[in-house]
């Protein structure tokens, strides 16, 4: 079996997790909830969106948030953004990471932009001069990667356009996200094994939402394909408000949970993870999609 030996999770629950609860969580329930995440030991924290609050309501204080997070070293915040004042807004708050992201999917793009997905990634030209200037990060992200609720599947080849669209513009992390929870694991398996051969300058990252239950099995077939890096969202919250059907992310303490019964390093402290869980969920008043706030780890069996 082709394993890493470790790998590196982000968590989104403040971005992805957040945006799609019906409560509107306080800016001291961030706060409480970053520092939670800071105190387990996760590494890459995505913190909020600048976009429209208007369509976004619980990502309006994002900017609040930021100037408040933990400046511990070693720690990388980033947050989503749609276009050049996003960027602009990110940096001025201190954050040097900002994700554009772009759907795999024409009929998704046309739908939400009346654009296609090519037009999309060449009016990022503005944020990628801005962030070379103010020498910011910038990542992509390609949603609807394996599949999409208006077009269904979505070709292999479609995804490979978006990334090479990307890397035309010198943007080398890119997560595939399956937003709306459609990807198999052979599907995942395939995608990445093609991706990662013929694009091996390429960061990855892979995004899963626990739609169809089909989550947890799509980073064990990403993990064989050789990518390491992958999105968690505490508690199992989250979806995508214009995607009909997205339900949570899968919950990072399950993706945890996975990988330390299989031994594979993470430096994330599990019952931390549990905690902002809990927490996450409390906040959220109502019992979310996780396995292991309902179960319990393993371990917890044996006294
Ligand atoms: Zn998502």
């Amino acid at each position: 079996m082709n394993l890493p030996d470790k790998v590196t999770i982000c968590e989104v629950g403040l971005r992805d997790g957040l945006q799609n609860e019906k409560r509107l969580f306080t800016l001291q329930e961030k706060l409480a909830l970053l520092n939670s995440v800071v105190k387990s030991g996760i590494k890459i924290i995505e913190v909020g969106s600048f976009v429209n609050p208007k369509a976004v309501p619980a990502m309006a204080d994002t900017d609040e948030l930021a100037k408040l997070m933990p400046k511990s070293s070693g720690i990388e915040y980033r947050a989503l953004v749609a276009n050049l004042r996003g960027v602009q807004r990110a940096h001025e708050c201190g954050i040097s990471k900002t994700k554009l992201t772009v759907s795999a999917s024409e009929a998704h793009c046309l739908s939400n932009l009346n654009k296609l997905p090519a037009e999309i990634i060449h009016g990022f030209k503005d944020c990628v001069e801005y962030a070379q200037k103010q020498s910011l990060q910038l990542s992509g992200a390609i949603s609807t990667a394996f599949g999409c609720p208006f077009q269904g599947k979505v070709p292999a080849l479609q995804v490979e356009n978006v990334v090479k669209e990307f890397l035309n513009l010198g943007i080398t992390e890119l997560s595939l996200s399956d937003t709306t929870g459609m990807a198999n694991p052979k599907q995942v398996y395939n995608l990445c094994t093609m991706l990662k051969t013929k694009y091996p300058q390429v960061r990855w990252i892979l995004h899963f939402h626990n739609t169809r239950g089909m989550a947890l099995a799509n980073i064990f077939a990403g993990m064989q394909a050789g990518i390491t890096t992958y999105d968690g969202s505490f508690a199992g919250l989250g979806g995508c408000p214009f995607a009909p059907g997205a339900s949570g992310n899968v919950a990072t303490e399950d993706i945890v949970h996975m990988l330390d019964e299989m031994g594979i390093e993470t430096n994330i402290d599990l019952l931390d993870v549990i905690e902002t869980a809990k927490l996450a969920q409390s906040f959220a008043g109502r019992i979310t999609e996780s396995f292991i706030l309902k179960a319990g780890r393993c371990q917890d069996l044996v006294k």
